[in-house]
Formats: C-alpha cells, structure tokens, sequence
C-alpha cells in the first residue's frame, strides 16, 4: 500500500497555509536573484509549484536553496498539519492486515517524518518514505520514480501495489508505474475527475476514485 502523504494522510498546511508559505517562498528567491518570478495566479499559491518552476525561471544553481526553504517551512508546516479523517486508520489496517505500507510524497521526506512521528504511525512505514529528492523538482510526481523508489524499499512488484493519491499527478504518475491508484478525491471534484479519468485522455481502468465531503 503507497500512500501520497498531502491529502490522504494529512492536510500539511492547514495550520500553515499554502499560499502564504508559496509567497514567502517566491519573495526570498526573488530577493536572491534580483529577478522576478512570474507564474499563473494558482502556482503563485502552490509552494510545490514554486518550487518546481523556479529553477527553469530563475536558475538552476537556486533548485537546492529553494529546497532547503521549503524543507523549513514544510516541517514547521507539518506541526501543526490536520490528520485527515480516516488517514490513520488506513494506515493502521493496511499494515494490520499484512501489507507492507509506504508513503511516496512530493514533500521532503523530513516534513513527513516529523508529521508520522508526532501521531507515532512512523512504526507502520518503517524506512518505506519517498519524498521528494533533494534540489531535482523535476522528479516529483507525476514522474513515476519515486513510486518506483518505494517498490523497490518494500519489494513488491508493481502489479502488487496500489496508490492512495490525489488526482490527478498521483494518478498519472501511478499509471507510468503502472501501479493502480485510488484517486483521493476532497476536493468536490468527484465526478469531474471520475469522467475525466475512466473516459478521458488517462484511460484509467485500474483507478478508482472515492469522493469525499
Ligand atoms: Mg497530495
């Protein structure tokens, strides 16, 4: 069982909001470089966004530094995250019931490591969490690697694992694993990403998508 940690573990910034954390993470990189960093209204918000564009828009050598901020603010982000409901016991069955548990986030491993260890769940994943690797935003998922990083530290075959994720990266990167997912879907996209996924340009018939909310 692979577990993406935002979302169907936990809501990482709910204490520490997104776009606050995406903004001051943009200012210092900006105050850095002397240039400005010009994105779209809703990447403005997203840190994971910044991170991923600022080294194409503002330099390669800036991809560790701007790790290195987001990796503080995720970890203090991570104290004061939201358990999703249901996250835990998820965890708590799948490693119950056998199966071997991993998460594979596009957070640093340390903000999820902090987060596992104050709910004390980090005895269900042992060693088994991906995040992201250090200063290479451009292997985050949806590139499959890191799906395929955690198969490889729990010894299972692809076709022998599942991904608990949300739509619509986690999707794809589970499918160029070709691992099959479980679509966490909080947002009220349900149906838009049911359709867009069973019928869409992803194809996806070893997904399903559980609506929550
Ligand atoms: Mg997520």
């Amino acid at each position: 069982m692979l577990f993406d940690f935002d979302g169907p573990v936990c809501s990482v910034f709910a204490g520490f909001p997104a776009p606050t954390v995406a903004y001051r993470l943009r200012m210092s990189l900006e105050e850095r470089t002397g240039k400005r960093l010009d994105l779209t209204p809703s990447q403005a918000e997203d840190p994971l966004e910044v991170l991923r564009l600022a080294p194409t828009l503002l330099g390669l050598d800036l991809a560790r530094v701007a790790d290195d901020l987001l990796t503080t603010a995720e970890t203090t982000a991570a104290d004061s995250a939201s358990p999703t409901p249901g996250g835990d016991s998820s965890l708590r069955a799948s490693a119950a019931t056998g199966r071997r548990v991993a998460i594979v986030s596009n957070n640093s491993g340390a903000a999820v490591l902090e987060y596992l260890r104050k709910y004390n769940l980090l005895h269900l994943v042992g060693d088994a969490v991906v995040g992201r690797a250090y200063g290479k935003p451009h292997l985050m998922k949806p590139d499959p690697r890191p799906i395929e990083a955690a198969l490889r530290l729990l010894g299972v075959e692809p076709n022998a694992a599942v991904l608990v994720g949300d739509p619509v990266t986690d999707i794809e990167a589970s499918r160029a694993a070709g691992v099959a997912c479980i679509g966490y879907a909080n947002k009220g996209v349900f149906e838009v990403n049911r359709a867009w996924l069973v019928g869409g340009p992803l194809g996806c018939s070893r997904s399903v998508i559980v609506g929550v909310g």
